[in-house]
C-alpha cells in the first residue's frame, strides 16, 4: 500500500485556510486545497501496516489504505469507486468528519497520522468534476415501497441504498428542502449547499422522490403510512434541544443556537419571512457550550460583525495531546481547536452561568457566571462544585445557548406506539434496526443519540440492508466495511 518509505520521505501536509478577515466577509468555504503532487505524497504516507485500524475506526469501515494506495498511483477514478463502495456521500464527510479513522491510524502511534479526510474529499470532487459520479439505476424493480422519514445523512443513505435494492423509496421531510442538520443547521462556510443538491439530484434521477414540508405525524398521520407503504424509516434527528433555566432565561437576547443557526442558513440560502431577526451584529456574545453547534455559532457571529464572542465550556480544558488513559486506537477526548475559534474567539473552561441580566425593556445586557471544579471520587460520577468568590459579571447582549440536545420528538413514536429509551431515542438494536413495530425501522440520531454525521451515514446504510431483508427474506446490500459487492 502506499509507496513503502512514503511515510519516512514525507511530512503530514492538510488542506490551508483562507486569512480570517477575508473569510469573515462571506459564507463561503475557505479552505484551499493541496495540489495533486501533494495529495499523493499524503497518500504515499499511508504504510503496508498489517492491521489497518482506520477500518475499524471508521464508523462505515471505509477501506482507507486501497483509496490511499490509487491515489497515490494516480488512479483517482478508481479511489472513487473504493471510497463509494462504502460511503454514499463523502463529499459530506471529507468536510465535516472529525475523522475518527485519523485518530486510529497506525502512523499516529508516533507520528503524523495520514491526511485521510483531506484525501477523502479530493478524491470525490474530482469525481463529481470528471463527471464519474452519475445515477445508478437499480436493474429491477421489488414493486416493494419505503417511506423514509428525515432527509438527514441518515434518511439519504437509507434511501439510497433501498432504492439500489430495487424498492421504490418516498423521503418526506418537513423542512422546505432535504439535507435535515446538513442544510439548516450547519453553516455554509463549512460546506456550501450546493455540494448538499449536487447529490440530491444524483438521488432524484436514480428514481427516488423527495416530499418536502410535509410533516409526518401532523400532515400525514402514522397509520396513512402504515397503509402506504410496505416498510418505514424513521430518521428524525435528535431535535430536543437542551435548556438552561436559571433565572432570566426568558429575556430577549438569549436564544437557542439552533433558532440562530437555522434562521442563518435559511437567511443566506435566499429564504424571506424568517420572523424576528436574530443577529449578533455590533454585540457582545457568549456562546454557552463547547461542541461543535458552539463553534458554528461563533463563526456566524463574526460574520454577522460581532464585536466579541466568548465561548463558555462547563468541563475542564483538556490537553491537545492525546490524555494517557485514552491510548490509540481509541477517540482521545482533547482539545479541539475549530476554524471559528481561531476567528476570534475568546474560550473560558470550567465555567457555569448562573443568571442573565436584563435592562427595563426585558432585553440581555450581561450575564453572571462562576468557576467551577470537578470533583473526582472513584467509582462514582464526578461532581460539580462552584469556587468560592468566582463569581463575575459579563456584557453580553446576545447569550447563545448551544448546550446539546437531550433526545428525539416523541410524538410520532406515540402515533406508531413505538418504544422510546429513558433518553427519548427510538429503542431499535442493532441486530435489525427494527422498532417493537414490525416493518417500522430507525436510524441516525433519532436511534443513536446525538451524534455525527459519519454515524448517521452508517446508520443509514445498516437499516437499510435489515429493511431489505425483512422485505425479500434476503439482502444483497453491503453492511460495514462490505463495499457494494454482492456477499459471498
Ligand atoms: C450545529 C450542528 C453542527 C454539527 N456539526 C457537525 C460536524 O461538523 N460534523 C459531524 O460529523 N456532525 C456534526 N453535527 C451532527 C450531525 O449533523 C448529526 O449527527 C447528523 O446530521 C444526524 O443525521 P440524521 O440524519 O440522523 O438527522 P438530522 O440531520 O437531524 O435530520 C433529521 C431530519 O428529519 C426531519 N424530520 C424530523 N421529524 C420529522 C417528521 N415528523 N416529519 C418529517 N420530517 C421530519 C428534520 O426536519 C430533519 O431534516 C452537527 C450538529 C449540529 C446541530
Amino acid at each position: 500500500m502506499g509507496k513503502i518509505t512514503g511515510f519516512l520521505e514525507f511530512d503530514r501536509k492538510v488542506e490551508s485556510y483562507k486569512p480570517v478577515e477575508e473569510r469573515v466577509q462571506n459564507y463561503k468555504e475557505f479552505t484551499v486545497a493541496l495540489p495533486e503532487k501533494e495529495l499523493k505524497e499524503q497518500g504515499a504516507r499511508c504504510m503496508d501496516c498489517g492491521i489497518p485500524f482506520c477500518h475499524s475506526g471508521c464508523p462505515l469501515g471505509n477501506l482507507i489504505p486501497d483509496f490511499n494506495d490509487a491515489v497515490y498511483r494516480g488512479k483517482w477514478e478508481k479511489a472513487s469507486e473504493i471510497l463509494h463502495s462504502t460511503n454514499n456521500f463523502p463529499e459530506f464527510t471529507g468536510r465535516l468528519c472529525p475523522a475518527p479513522c485519523e485518530e486510529a491510524c497506525v502512523l499516529g502511534i508516533n507520528e503524523d497520522p495520514v491526511s485521510i479526510e483531506n484525501i477523502e474529499k479530493n478524491i470525490v470532487e474530482t469525481a463529481f468534476e470528471k463527471g464519474w459520479i452519475t445515477a445508478q439505476l437499480p436493474q429491477n424493480r421489488t414493486g416493494k415501497t419505503v417511506a423514509v422519514v428525515g432527509s438527514g445523512p441518515a434518511g439519504l443513505a437509507a434511501a439510497q441504498q433501498l432504492n439500489r435494492a430495487g424498492h421504490t423509496v418516498t423521503v418526506f421531510e418537513r423542512d422546505q428542502k432535504p439535507g435535515g442538520l446538513l442544510r439548516y443547521g450547519i453553516p455554509d462556510f463549512k460546506m456550501e449547499k450546493h455540494v448538499i443538491d449536487r447529490r440530491l439530484a444524483v438521488l432524484e434521477e436514480e428514481g427516488i422522490t423527495f416530499e418536502c414540508g410535509v410533516h409526518i405525524g401532523i400532515d400525514k398521520m402514522a397509520e396513512e403510512l402504515k397503509e402506504e407503504f410496505d416498510a418505514i424509516v424513521l430518521s428524525g434527528g435528535a431535535t430536543v434541544r437542551r435548556t438552561l433555566p436559571i433565572e432570566g432565561a426568558d429575556l430577549n437576547g438569549v436564544v437557542q443556537a439552533m433558532d440562530f443557526l437555522a434562521q442563518n442558513n435559511k437567511r443566506v440560502d435566499g429564504i424571506k419571512d424568517l420572523g424576528e431577526e436574530i443577529k449578533a451584529t455590533g454585540k457582545d456574545v457568549v456562546v454557552i457550550g463547547g461542541g461543535d453547534t458552539g463553534s458554528d455559532c461563533i463563526g456566524t457571529s463574526f460574520r454577522h460583525g460581532a464585536i466579541s464572542v466568548s465561548n463558555f465550556e462547563i468541563m475542564p480544558m483538556s490537553t491537545a495531546d492525546r490524555p494517557e488513559d485514552q491510548p490509540w486506537p481509541f477517540w482521545p477526548m482533547r482539545l479541539r481547536t475549530s476554524s471559528s475559534h481561531k476567528e476570534g474567539a475568546e474560550r473560558f473552561f470550567s465555567i457555569s452561568t448562573k443568571r442573565f441580566i436584563g435592562d427595563d425593556q426585558g432585553n440581555l445586557k450581561g450575564l453572571v457566571t462562576a468557576e467551577v471544579e470537578w470533583i473526582k471520587t472513584p467509582g462514582k460520577r464526578p461532581q460539580l462544585k462552584e469556587v468560592p468568590g468566582s463569581e463575575k459579571e459579563w456584557k453580553c447582549e446576545l447569550a447563545l445557548l448551544a448546550l446539546g440536545f437531550t433526545g428525539s420528538e416523541t410524538t410520532l413514536a406515540e402515533q406508531f406506539g413505538i418504544t422510546m429509551d429513558q433518553r427519548t431515542n427510538i429503542k431499535a438494536t442493532e441486530d435489525n434496526y427494527m422498532t417493537n413495530v414490525p416493518g417500522v425501522f430507525a436510524a441516525g440520531d433519532q436511534r443513536r443519540g446525538q451524534s455525527l454525521i459519519v454515524w448517521a451515514i452508517s446508520e443509514g446504510r445498516e437499516a437499510a440492508y435489515h429493511v431489505d431483508s425483512y422485505l425479500m427474506g434476503d439482502s444483497k446490500l453491503p453492511l460495514k466495511g462490505e463495499g457494494d459487492l454482492p456477499r459471498v
